[in-house]
């Protein structure tokens, strides 16, 4: 999970580790980050297709360099906050309290729906949070964000 800039920019982090909490999920690495464009690239690997389907190809990758940004910092502050939960169904728990990617369509009380927005301008959704949204991405995740030596079981 990924508490990305805008989280920590609004001093979310204390809330959004009370609302995972209910999950009784161990959290078993933590660590600050800044992004670099490299970096966001590779987290983002398998986003452009999506954005180019939505916006067309021209705006959807501006929309791709937008979210490049937001990742970074460029938007809040330069810095996210990572953090990997371990448990049964993890992937699961973790993404039901977190709430859809789209803030507007997230319930109203998951993270996101509580704290995201839809920027009018760059049209990014700066959903406040990241989470894995399979247990192969979030192993792909976990080798690309950790060393083994940061994860304590
Ligand atoms: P999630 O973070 O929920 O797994 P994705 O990996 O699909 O979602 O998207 C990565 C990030 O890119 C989102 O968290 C959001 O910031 C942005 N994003 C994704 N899809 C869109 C979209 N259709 N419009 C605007 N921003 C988007």
């Amino acid at each position: 999970m990924i508490i990305k800039p805008d989280g920590l920019l609004k001093s979310l982090t204390g809330n959004i580790i009370t609302a995972l909490s209910e999950t009784k999920l161990k959290i078993v690495a933590a660590k600050v980050v800044k992004v670099t464009r490299e970096f966001a690239e590779k987290h983002y690997s398998q986003l452009l297709p999506g954005l180019i389907n939505k916006f067309g190809e021209e705006k959807g990758k501006k929309v791709f360099e937008e979210v490049l940004n937001y990742l970074q910092g460029k938007f809040h502050t330069d810095r996210i906050l990572a953090l990997v939960y371990k448990g049964e169904d993890a992937v699961q728990k973790v993404r039901t309290i977190a709430g859809e990617t789209n803030p507007e369509k997230a319930s109203p009380t998951s993270i996101r729906g509580r704290y995201g927005r839809i920027h009018s301008e760059t049209k990014v959704f700066e959903n406040v949070i990241h989470c894995s949204d399979s247990e192969e991405n979030a192993k792909k995740e976990i080798l690309l964000w950790f060393k083994q030596e940061e994860i304590v079981e």
